[in-house]
């Protein structure tokens, strides 16, 4: 493989750590580091100062936590791509939703990706003894292996055969009523990850090929196009982020054979479809019990969403019919 288009694989020996550039792999000094959620962004919405519960359950605020990158890296590859979104995000939904979707599965990726990498290097340390150890779970290392291997595109010239290797819902929400600017949702074992910037809501399933878009595409050409309230987008989230715990397949990437002279690298995906079942069943009492977490600051519990067992879950998106609801009726408010 040519030189340039070689891929850094940190899954491979487990290469984490503070002297480690996060992409390339390259050996940096302590103080050369990224901060896993763009400067511009949390000046422009405010939360640097804001905490964060990691999954040690210690609490940081957005701007310490921050992975290692080297300055190639930060000035060759990051640099530009944040540039193209702010300028992007600075037309709002319109801006977000003409970005290439590359791009924003990048952009998306990195932050998830810096999240997670600050799990593992934590992990390193051998004082740091987590009670659920990402390090000690082979098969999302698996699942974290393939996602780097296309996230890796932020560095190396690459092209995705046929296929985005994650699916991205852009959603207007009215966001005039809620308290704050920003907020943010991860999930590490099914790789999603949500962002709310002012009315612009990005919901992504970073490793499923689309699968997850496309199971909801009715409900989403329904809706693509609409302006949400604050509860409806929250229910949205709820589907796409329960349509991340049903999925059963775990999309594997493979570098096509090169050539000296390629200026680029094209990315063959496969799928382990070994059981051909691509989602487990729907069940309304798991799914009802993820939407009560999203819709707790309405104060609707499990048992308010799934009234009678016989009928669909409540929903503030659709009628029993199947209509769109264009101003929804929130339970317990005139
Ligand atoms: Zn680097």
């Amino acid at each position: 493989m040519p030189q340039h288009l070689s891929i850094f694989d940190p899954f491979e020996g487990m290469r984490f750590g503070n002297h480690i550039c996060f992409l390339c792999g390259t050996t940096i000094s302590a103080d050369q580091q990224t901060p896993v959620f763009p400067a511009w962004l949390m000046e422009e919405y405010g939360f640097a100062h804001e905490p964060l519960r990691l999954l040690d359950q210690s609490v940081v605020t957005y701007q310490d936590l921050k992975i290692p990158c080297c300055h190639q890296c930060q000035t060759q590859h990051l640099q530009p791509l944040e540039e193209k979104v702010q300028k992007a995000l600075a037309q709002g939904v319109t801006g977000i939703r003409a970005l290439d979707p590359k791009l924003l599965f990048q952009w998306m990726g990195k932050m998830f990706y810096g999240t997670l990498i600050t799990e593992l290097i934590k992990e390193q340390n051998p004082l740091v003894q987590p009670e659920y150890a990402v390090s000690e779970q082979p098969k999302m290392l698996m699942k974290f292996q393939a996602f780097f291997r296309v996230l890796q595109s932020l560095r190396v010239p690459m092209a995705f055969a046929d296929f985005l290797p994650g699916s991205l819902f852009v959603i207007d929400v009215d966001a005039s009523a809620e308290p704050t600017r920003f907020e943010f949702r991860d999930e590490l074992s099914t790789m999603m990850f949500s962002l709310r910037l002012d009315n612009v809501l990005i919901v992504s399933c970073l490793l499923d090929n689309g699968m997850i878009k496309d199971a909801m595409k009715r409900v989403w050409q329904e809706i693509e196009f609409k302006q949400l309230q604050p509860i409806q987008a929250a229910e949205l989230s709820a589907r796409i982020f329960y349509a991340g715990y049903l999925l059963n397949v775990i999309p594997d990437y493979l570098v096509r054979a090169t050539k000296p002279q390629d200026d680029h690298l094209v990315m063959d995906t496969l799928i382990d479809d070994v059981t051909n079942v691509i989602f487990n069943p729907w069940q309304h009492s798991s799914y009802a019990k993820l939407l009560a977490t999203m819709w707790a600051k309405w104060g609707i519990s499990q048992e308010d969403i799934l009234r009678d067992p016989q009928e669909e879950p409540m929903s503030m998106l659709f009628s029993p019919e199947g209509e769109f609801i264009a101003f929804p009726q929130i339970p317990g408010q005139v």
